[in-house]
C-alpha cells in the first residue's frame, strides 16, 4: 500500500515525486521507459526557458533532475506496462504480475507525436524518416526531403533543413499554413521550399530506405510520386490517456480536465502537466503543478 501512485516520471512526474517524498508520503513512480525524462529526451536544442537553469539540451536538463531526485527515497520503476487501472478502488495491476493500491494517484504520463498510420511510416525510421530537423540536419545535407505538418513545428524544421537540403517540400492539409505568420512568410519566399497545402502523404515508399512520398493534392485526380531521401512527421501531439478513458472526464481533444488544484472527476485522482494542459505544456508548468498535487494530496492526507 503507498501512499501515492504516480504514473509518468517527465518533468511533472519527477516534480511530484521529488515534492511528495519532501512532505513523507510514501510514493512509488510507474514510468513506461526504458529511462526517466519524457518529451526532455527528445528535446535537442538548447533549453533557456526554465528558470534558473540553462541547458544544453534537454537530456542535460533531464540528468540535472534525475540528479536531484537520485537523493529521494521514493520508489521509481521503468520499463513499466500497465495492465489494468481501477481509479476509484486506486488499484493498478501490471502486466509483470503486481498488485498496486493506494490512497491518491498522480496522472502524469504526457504527450506523445501524432502519426499518420500511413505505410512506410514505421519501416523507415532512422532509415531515412528522421526526428528533428537540429538534430538530423547535417545526415540530411544534400538530399531533398519531405515535411508533413502545417503548424509551427513542420515550418521551423522545414526552415532548418532548407538551409542544407536542395528542396524542401512541405505538405499539409490545410488551406493554409497554421504556422506563425513569420514562419509562413519565410517558407513562401524561400528558393528551396516548395509548399503544398490542401495535399496528404499516403504513402512512404523505398527499398531499403525512403525512396519517395506518394502525395495526393487537393484537386488532383491521382496521387503522385516524388523523389525525397528524407521524411519529417510533425502533425502535432497527442495525450496518453487511453488507459483512463471511461474513468476520468476528458476533453474533446482527449486531455484530462482538471480543476484549479490538478483534481481530476474522480477523487483523489489528479492529473499534472502536459496530459492536462492542452493550452500552455511547458516545462515550468509540468513541474509546477507536480508541486501542487503533492502539497494537496499531502494536506488531504493530514486531514484523514
Ligand atoms: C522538441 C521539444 C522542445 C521543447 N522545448 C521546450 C522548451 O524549450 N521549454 C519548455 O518549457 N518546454 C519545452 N518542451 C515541452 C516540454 O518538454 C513538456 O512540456 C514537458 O516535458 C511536459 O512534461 P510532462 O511530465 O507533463 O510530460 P512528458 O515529458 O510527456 O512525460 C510523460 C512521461 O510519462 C510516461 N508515460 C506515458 N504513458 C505512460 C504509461 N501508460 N505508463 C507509464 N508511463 C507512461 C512517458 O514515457 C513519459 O516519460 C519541448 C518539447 C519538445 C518535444
Amino acid at each position: 500500500m503507498h501512499d501515492v501512485l504516480i504514473i509518468g516520471a517527465g518533468p511533472a512526474g519527477l516534480s511530484a515525486a521529488r515534492w511528495c517524498d519532501e512532505l513523507g508520503l510514501n510514493t512509488l513512480v510507474l514510468e513506461q521507459a526504458e529511462e526517466v525524462g519524457g518529451q526532455l529526451l527528445s528535446v535537442h536544442n538548447a533549453v533557456e526557458n526554465y528558470l534558473g537553469v540553462r541547458a544544453a539540451n534537454g537530456r542535460q536538463l533531464r540528468d540535472l533532475f534525475a540528479e536531484e531526485t537520485n537523493d529521494c527515497e521514493f520508489d521509481l520503476w521503468t520499463n513499466v506496462e500497465l495492465d489494468s487501472v481501477n481509479l476509484k478502488a486506486k488499484r493498478i495491476t501490471l502486466k509483470s504480475g503486481e498488485a498496486l493500491q493506494s490512497i491518491a494517484v498522480i496522472i502524469a504520463t504526457g504527450l506523445r507525436r501524432r502519426t499518420l498510420g500511413i505505410p512506410g511510416e514505421t519501416e523507415f525510421v532512422g532509415r531515412g524518416i528522421i526526428e528533428s530537423g537540429a538534430r538530423d540536419r547535417e545526415q540530411l545535407a544534400g538530399k531533398d526531403v519531405c515535411v508533413i505538418g502545417g503548424g509551427d513545428a513542420a515550418a521551423e524544421n522545414a526552415l532548418v533543413l532548407a538551409e542544407v537540403c536542395p528542396t524542401v517540400t512541405l505538405v499539409h492539409r490545410g488551406r493554409k499554413l497554421r504556422a506563425r505568420r513569420e514562419f509562413s512568410e519565410q517558407l513562401h519566399t524561400h528558393h528551396c521550399v516548395t509548399v503544398f497545402p490542401e495535399s496528404q502523404v499516403r504513402r512512404i515508399l523505398g527499398d531499403d530506405r525512403v525512396e519517395a512520398v506518394e502525395i495526393e493534392r487537393g484537386g488532383a485526380i491521382k496521387p503522385f510520386q516524388m523523389a525525397v531521401q528524407g521524411v519529417l512527421i510533425r502533425i502535432g501531439w497527442q495525450p496518453n490517456t487511453e488507459f483512463v478513458r471511461g474513468q476520468l472526464e476528458l476533453d474533446e481533444n482527449d486531455y484530462v480536465s482538471i480543476g484549479s488544484q490538478q483534481e481530476t472527476s474522480v477523487a483523489n485522482v489528479f492529473a499534472i502537466g502536459d496530459v492536462a494542459n492542452p493550452l500552455a505544456p511547458t516545462i515550468a508548468g509540468a513541474v509546477g503543478a507536480g508541486a501542487t498535487a503533492a502539497k494537496v494530496i499531502a494536506s488531504r492526507l493530514q486531514q484523514r
